[in-house]
């Protein structure tokens, strides 16, 4: 079942990307509360015209639930144009509820992500989520983008860094950029994973993987 929302917050998080935030009535309290790393539909009618697509919900899961989601830009792409062209302050647009099972209820234990591009937008709430909940876990994020500039929530996994320096880890590869201090550059492939992996972590004393971006990445991931 969709609700109709409206748009509290749009912010630029770089220049094909926006983070959209939506007012959550009193009402909708416990529909709207998420497990981190789940997803929420949304729906827009044009032209007697369903559009109908999936976003995941970047934000911590905390008491009063913040629904936010980041949309990049998809050349052509139906609905991410609309978001990032036309979507305003105040719009309504129709919500589906949380759901999906790529999940991690705060326990402790050592877990990892493995992301690229938009793929850090479930693994962002994952992350935080656990660290502020769970003294004792840590997260381990291996994150792979173009550049710098279109780094997706690059503010807030800092926050994340700065806030918890002993248990959050980040390595950040840069597959369009000469390399820079501290940052790695390339794919992050196969091979690439091959040779990181066991230099960063006991592989075999991981509690948990999540990986999340394009296909290759993932099936590199997890091979
Ligand atoms: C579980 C899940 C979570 C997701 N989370 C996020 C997220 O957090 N952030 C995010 O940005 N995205 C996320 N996505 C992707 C998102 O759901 C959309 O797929 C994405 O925004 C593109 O939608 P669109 O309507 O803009 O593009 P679409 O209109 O679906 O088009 C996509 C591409 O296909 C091409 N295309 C469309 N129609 C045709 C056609 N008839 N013939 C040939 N080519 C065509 C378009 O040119 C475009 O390049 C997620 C997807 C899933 C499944």
């Amino acid at each position: 079942m969709f609700h109709p929302l409206q748009v509290r917050e749009i912010e630029r998080l770089t220049d094909d990307a926006v983070a959209v935030t939506f007012a959550v009535p009193h009402e909708l309290r416990e529909t709207f509360r998420h497990t981190p790393g789940q997803h929420i539909a949304l729906r827009r009618t044009v032209d007697g015209q369903e559009i109908r697509r999936t976003y995941s919900i970047c934000t911590p899961a905390t008491d009063e639930p913040l629904l936010r989601v980041g949309i990049r830009l998809v050349e052509d792409g139906a609905f991410s144009t609309y978001a990032l062209k036309e979507l305003a302050v105040g719009d309504t647009v129709e919500v589906m509820a949380p759901a999906g099972r790529f999940t991690l209820a705060p326990r402790p234990g050592h877990f990892v992500g493995i992301v690229g591009g938009s793929g850090i937008t479930p693994v962002l709430s994952i992350a935080a989520t656990l660290l502020a909940q769970q003294p004792d876990a840590r997260f381990c994020l291996i994150r792979s983008d173009r550049t710098a500039a279109s780094t997706m929530f690059l503010e807030e996994v800092a926050d994340l860094k700065d806030r918890y320096p002993d248990r959050f880890q980040l390595i950040h590869t840069l597959s369009r950029e000469e390399q820079q201090a501290g940052l790695p550059s390339g794919r992050l492939d196969e091979p690439r994973l091959r040779s990181l992996l066991p230099a960063l972590l006991k592989i075999d004393s991981v509690d948990g993987w999540y990986l999340c971006g394009p296909y290759g990445l993932v099936q590199g991931a997890e091979r």
